[in-house]
């Protein structure tokens, strides 16, 4: 059974490019080439685009045009916010600076903070977050301390599609400030949540947002960080004074208007056909998965998760065997493989989340998006029957 069309379950990773964005960006690749830091005519029609650009994506998300900075993506975000946060404090501070993150960040949250801590630069608490793949904002409060400088939580876990508490975290945040006299920074790494989540940051009340234009159905290598005016900050990248001196280097505008085109057009549909549908399909394929296998686990809370995140483990079925027959028929997901120490690709979430994991094999995440159908699920799961009715004479 394969099928000519193939059926794309994987837009955690990426999702593909809107007409409208396309053709907004084709438009600027044909007329608007020329370098928006020339101060001849052209340039100047490209420096205006950028501003126009940067003062759409600032008022979606409630911000002024002089917070947003454009980076090449959320790895760079992530990077600029913790890695300038500190080298500015490191100045000023006697004792290290201190880090509160959790355990399931994004690798370009984690290994800035490994790089930061083995060189000396800065001390990193990673607080664990619970089996549902939430991290306590109590926790989070019971290990600030007054060398504290930045707490770095992320919105929505990319594999698990479960919901931090920002709010809460940020009110906590607040309260430790007042009665400390401090400036905790609280940054958070929104680049899953972009699609689906409030992003307000007024009302959100952090200090810095990652977030990027390739998974929201915008061209890939292009993000942004949200930096709140007075933040304590210093630039990664010498060069240019593009980026107001904080990211040098020649921007890239016919991406920056995709990325402002992608998320006015996320806005527009967010709340009223996107979330409700996808939640819809979503239980109805965990539904039909519970059907299909008994022995399925369901990784992360189900309720405080994204409507598009469906993530399972089958006991004593290697994931990535699932994902390369699922392929085979046409069907496109992802997998983490069993947690073995030290192994490339292994799940350090579902680690995490469930200690005992390395007796089980891996996980397997459904994402779904714009495009995904009942009948795409339909054939999802007929797949998924074949493929465990041939695996389990194997493996059991
Ligand atoms: N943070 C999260 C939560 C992600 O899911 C991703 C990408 O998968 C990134 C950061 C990295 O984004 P980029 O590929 O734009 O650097």
């Amino acid at each position: 059974m394969k099928k000519s069309k193939k059926i794309y379950l994987d837009y955690a990773s990426a999702t593909p490019i809107e007409k409208d964005v396309l053709l907004v960006m084709n438009k600027i690749f044909k007329e608007n080439f020329a370098n928006s830091s020339a101060i001849h005519d052209l340039g100047v029609q490209s420096k205006n685009i950028l501003s126009e650009s940067r003062k759409n994506i600032a008022k979606i998300i409630d911000a002024h045009q002089n917070e947003i900075i454009f980076t090449s993506g959320s790895t760079e975000s992530n990077n600029l916010a913790i890695n300038g946060v500190i080298k500015n404090s490191t100045r000023l501070l006697k004792n290290f600076p201190h880090i509160i993150t959790t355990n399931i960040e994004h690798s370009s949250v984690l290994e800035v903070c490994k790089y930061l801590t083995e060189n000396k630069l800065a001390e990193v608490t990673y607080v664990p977050v619970e089996r549902s793949g939430i991290v306590d904002p109590k926790k989070i409060k019971k290990v600030m301390r007054k060398e504290t400088v930045l707490i770095s939580v992320m919105y929505v876990n990319n594999e698990i599609g479960t919901i931090q508490p920002i709010k809460e975290i940020a009110k906590e945040i607040r309260h430790f400030n007042k009665l400390n006299n401090t400036k905790v920074l609280l940054h958070t790494d929104a680049t899953q949540a972009i699609n689906y989540l409030e992003i307000n940051v007024e009302k959100l009340g952090i200090d810095m947002m990652s977030f990027n234009a390739g998974k929201i159905y915008g061209p890939k290598g292009i993000g942004a960080l949200y930096v709140r005016r007075r933040t304590p900050i210093e630039k990664i990248i010498f060069g240019g004074d593009q980026e107001y001196g904080m990211r040098a280097g020649t921007e890239n505008l016919a991406s920056v208007v995709g990325f402002a085109k992608a998320l006015e057009l996320t806005e527009k549909i967010k709340e009223k056909e996107n979330n409700k549908r996808l939640k819809k399909l979503q239980d109805y394929f965990i539904k039909k998965l519970q059907n299909l296998e008994k022995d399925i686990v369901l990784n992360g809370d189900l309720e405080n998760r994204l409507p598009n995140n469906i993530n399972i483990t089958i006991p004593k079925i290697p994931s990535d065997l699932l994902v390369i027959e699922l392929s085979a028929r046409g069907v496109m997901v992802s997998a983490k493989s069993a947690c073995k120490s030290g192994e490339e690709g292994e799940s350090y979430v579902i680690k995490a989340i469930k200690p005992e994991a390395d007796q089980e094999n891996g996980s397997i995440r459904f994402s779904l998006g714009r495009s995904t159908t009942k009948e795409d699920l339909d054939f999802t799961l007929k797949s998924l029957k074949q493929i465990l009715t041939k695996l389990k004479k194997w493996y059991n």
